[in-house]
Formats: C-alpha cells, sequence, structure tokens
C-alpha cells in the first residue's frame, strides 16, 4: 500500500536546553563521584523518560529533602528551591548539589536585591509550579505576591504603589507575560522590571520557533511532559499562531493517529526537558505510516552551555 505524503515542518531551536543538559549531567557526575544512590529532589527535569533513565543508574526521586538520609548526597532539580531547604541540608551536614538553573539563579538574585533596596516584589508564575516555589522562597513568607494572569492585577493589596519590582517564571509565555506586564505598568508606573527578561532564551527561542510553524501546519505535536511548563506553553502558542490541533504528547505512542487522518503537514517540536531520542521516536512514526518530506524550520540558533558545579569539575578532571 502506497503511503500517503506528509510534510513534516521540525521546529529549531526544539528540545533540550542548556539548564537541563547542566542538570542531567550533574546527576550523573554525582552517581559516577559517590556511587548509588545519589537522592534528587523533585523530579531534575520534568520528563519521565529523562528521570526513569536516571533512576535506572541509581537515582533516588523524593519530593522533600526529610526524606532523604543525612549520609547521602542530595540533588536540587533545575527549577530551584526555596532558601529553606539548602539551610535544611546544611544543618543537617548534608552534601548537596544545586541544579538550579543559572538563569533562574538569576531570578532569585534579582528578587533579593530588590528586596534588599526596599521594593516589594511581584512574582508572575504559576502557583505550585516547583520554579515559583523557589523563587519566592528566595524571600521569608509572605514578602512575594504571585500574579498569574492580568485580572490578578487589580485586586493586588501592595505595600506601597510606589516600590514595586517585578520578576518572572522563566517559562512563561513571552505574549501572556507582555500582557501581566503590561497590566502591572498601568496600575503601577513605577515598578521596576528585570534588566534583562526573566524569561529565558531557551523559552522564547521555542516559542518563536512554533510561531514560524503553526500557520503552514494541519497539526502541531508537541513533545514534553504535562508537567512542564515551557512544553504547555509552546501547545498553546501554537493554537494561538493558527493552529487549530495543537497536543501535547510524551512519546510515540501518545499520538492520536485518528485524529490526524487526513493531516497533510505536521509541525513537530519539544519543551526544553524532552530529549532526542523522543523526537526522534515521534519522527519515525510518522515516517513508518506516511512518506514523510523533513523540513527544518530554523529560527535561531542556540550555542549557550552551562558549566557543572566545581565540586563535580575537580573529581573528573
Ligand atoms: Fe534554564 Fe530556561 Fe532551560 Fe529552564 S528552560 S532550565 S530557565 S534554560
Amino acid at each position: 500500500m502506497t503511503k500517503a505524503a506528509l510534510k513534516v515542518y521540525l521546529a529549531a531551536p526544539r528540545g533540550f536546553c542548556a539548564g537541563v543538559d547542566r542538570a542531567i549531567k550533574i546527576v550523573e557526575m554525582a552517581l559516577e563521584k559517590w556511587g548509588a544512590p545519589v537522592y534528587v529532589r523533585h523530579e531534575i527535569v520534568h520528563n519521565r523518560f529523562v528521570v526513569d533513565g536516571l533512576r535506572a543508574k541509581g537515582a533516588v526521586f523524593v519530593e522533600e529533602l526529610a526524606d532523604c538520609p543525612a549520609d547521602r548526597p542530595v540533588i536540587f532539580s533545575a527549577h530551584g528551591v526555596p532558601k529553606s531547604v539548602p539551610a535544611e541540608a546544611e544543618r543537617r551536614n548534608m552534601i548537596y548539589v544545586d541544579a538550579t538553573c543559572p538563569l533562574v539563579s538569576k531570578v532569585h538574585i534579582e528578587a533579593e536585591r530588590h528586596a534588599e533596596a526596599g521594593l516589594q516584589i511581584v512574582m508572575i508564575g504559576h502557583a505550585g509550579h516547583p520554579e515559583t516555589i523557589g523563587t519566592m522562597g528566595q524571600l521569608p513568607d509572605g514578602q512575594v505576591l504571585l500574579v498569574e494572569r492580568a485580572g490578578d492585577v487589580a485586586t493586588l493589596a501592595v505595600r506601597d504603589p510606589a516600590r514595586l519590582a517585578y520578576v518572572t517564571q522563566t517559562t512563561l509565555s513571552v505574549d501572556d507575560t507582555a500582557d501581566i506586564v503590561a497590566a502591572l505598568q498601568a496600575r503601577f508606573p513605577a515598578i521596576i522590571g528585570p534588566h534583562k527578561e526573566d524569561i529565558c532564551y531557551a523559552t522564547t527561542n521555542r516559542q518563536e520557533a512554533v510561531k514560524a510553524i503553526a500557520p503552514r501546519v494541519d497539526a502541531l505535536l508537541v513533545i514534553g511532559a504535562p508537567n512542564s511548563s515551557n512544553s504547555r506553553r509552546l501547545v498553546e502558542v501554537g493554537a494561538r499562531a493558527g493552529c487549530s490541533y495543537s497536543q501535547l504528547v510524551q512519546r510515540a505512542a501518545d499520538i492520536d493517529w485518528r485524529a490526524l487522518e487526513g493531516v497533510r503537514r505536521i509541525g513537530i517540536t519539544a519543551g526544553a526537558s524532552a530529549p532526542d531520542i523522543l523526537i526522534r521516536e515521534v519522527i519515525d512514526a510518522f515516517s513508518d505510516r506516511f512518506d514523510v518530506t523533513l523540513e527544518e524550520v530554523e529560527t535561531a540558533i542556540e550555542r549557550v552551555e552551562f558549566k557543572v558545579p566545581r565540586v563535580l569539575r575537580t573529581q573528573t578532571a
């Protein structure tokens, strides 16, 4: 039987960012240095495939530091942790390695500096996301106000409208965040923003690539986990940019082939925590069913790399 023709537009950049790459390396190097088990507080990055792979090598994933024995090393995930977490690890004399992405740490430092200057911090982010918890936790409880959507701004009860600064989660929708910032600036004209955008390069670049592809395709698949903020934003960006079928899939087995019947042009991208092997698996699944012509749509070139912490570098030197 002849296969139907299918044009596949592959977004570039897609998949792993420098922060995710570094966080995974940290766990692997910690396992080499200290042997198994190495504890990891929270999923190191939001991807089950990655987590299962590290678990098979001896990583033990827990949600709280209290679940880690004091005599084994613990790693903090790429999303960042409240200040209370390393403080508790130190109190228990634990060996810990912080895999917080340097671009999340930048936001932490920003929030602290503004607070030291006497400004109240407004955080734009998603309630309950570990990154939001980590950033808000750089300051004592109750000091950071959370805004999730532009509609929240009208009811925000601030200490002093003239002494405010905002920070954001790194993985938000660029366009939604611009709306929220505009609402904040309209109500609090003196509010101070970050020197350099908090939404990271990887989030911005992946959203731009989706915007370039979405209007050209009948369907867009975003490879990523349901708890991956940046992946879910890519699905929304695709829908808003004109693709009526924009879906998240964790891997090829999740593809709803029936929903894709009659599709002739498809877009594929992947969130910052989705490994290449899953992208390949999805492309292969399409090649099994269709006569695929692949075209990469590159909207940015990324050369960002982050070093792993010194404690791990010295060991392999
Ligand atoms: Fe860092 Fe951005 Fe990757 Fe998050 S998505 S780990 S902030 S580079």
